[in-house]
This record gives structure tokens, sequence and C-alpha cells, in this order.
């Protein structure tokens, strides 16, 4: 069992903890690529570790604490890289986020950035499913207005043809939209970072 422990600074003013909890690493692939972006590939400290005991990864970068057990010391990892690189997958995951960013975080029929639902364009009354091709980012007043019509029953259209994005084009997407949290050790891995420069 390992426990945690500052790295033994000396500090004059009382430094605020930050749980392990609050440590992922962020997981890259061979290439030193995000293995993920949406969601953005981090494991737990408990991972990271054990994944670099089993000599899976290299550690990149470290945060600056670190962890004991009887035997050993190491500094918690913050960036790991794989060291067999794993094909990324061709296609975005369908998921409520990635559909907001396909979509700009705007609703489809009038532009609108408040109060976001999602739209089925061929209502599920008439046998509409819920996949890429079916369901677009509305506002709720859109939505309330076209009801359990199909766009043109509700002389309604969308911005875009609903479509199935592939990971590069919902990353290319991402730029304008980063997490919330990135650690300073993550920015030089992730393709925004050179946006977030002023
Ligand atoms: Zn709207």
């Amino acid at each position: 069992m390992m426990t945690e422990e500052g790295t033994g600074h000396h500090t004059e003013a009382p430094v605020k903890p930050v749980s392990l909890e609050q440590c992922p690493a962020l997981v890259l692939n061979a290439d030193y690529r995000p293995l993920s972006y949406y969601p953005l590939s981090l494991w737990s400290w408990q991972d990271a570790v054990k994944a670099v005991f089993m000599e899976r990864v290299d550690i990149v970068e470290h945060y600056d604490r670190e962890v004991h057990s009887p035997s050993f010391t190491l500094q918690l990892p913050s960036v790991i890289s794989l060291k067999r690189y794993v094909k990324p997958a061709r296609y975005a995951a369908f998921t409520r986020f990635n559909l907001f960013l396909r979509d700009r975080f705007t609703c489809q029929y009038c532009g609108s950035g408040e109060e976001l639902t999602f739209d089925h364009l061929i209502p599920r009354t008439y046998g509409g499913v819920t996949s890429w091709e079916n369901v677009v980012t509305a506002c709720s007043p859109c939505n309330l207005r076209k009801g359990g019509r199909t766009p043109g029953e509700a002389g309604m259209t969308v911005d875009q043809i609903p479509f199935r994005p592939t990971a590069y084009e919902l990353q290319d997407r991402g730029r304008r939209f980063p997490p919330n949290y990135l650690h300073e050790s993550w920015r030089d891995y992730l393709y925004w970072d050179s946006e977030l420069e002023p």
C-alpha cells in the first residue's frame, strides 16, 4: 500500500494540499499525441503508477509530489506515453458532449447557444433513431416549436446536415472548446496549446 507525501519542500506559506485524486496522468500514444481527445485520455494516479511498474508506459512529465511504498519512491507522473503504438479510433464516440461539439454548441435551427438540448430530426414517434445522422443540437424554444414533427412539417431548416464526424473533424472543432482543467505539464502535448497563448 502506497502512501502520499509532499516532496519535502519547506515553505513559509501554507500550501493548499491537492488530493491525489486530482492528479491524473495525461496518456499519450507512442507518437506523443493524446490517446484520445474526447474524452481526453486521463488515467488515475493508481493506474498510471501501475502501468509504469508494468513497463507499459514511459514517464514524460511529473507532478511536484511523490508517492511512497516501503520499497520505493516515485515522482507522480503527470504525462505518460504508451510504449506500444495504438491505432487511434477513426470515428468519434457518440456522446452528448461530442454531439454538442460537432454542432459547435449552437442550436442548429436558430444559432442560439442557450438552453441547449437534443432534437431528433425524424421524431422517434415516426421511427427516427438516435444516431449522429438524426440528432442535432437544438435550444429548448426551437425544440418546443418543432414538437413531434419533421423539420419540413414544422417549416424549420437545420444549419448543417447532421453527419458522423471523424475523430479528426471533432478535434478540429475542439480547438475552441478546451477542457476546463489542464495541468500545465499537459499543454505541450495538446494540439490546442498554441490557441491558448495570448
Ligand atoms: Zn434554437
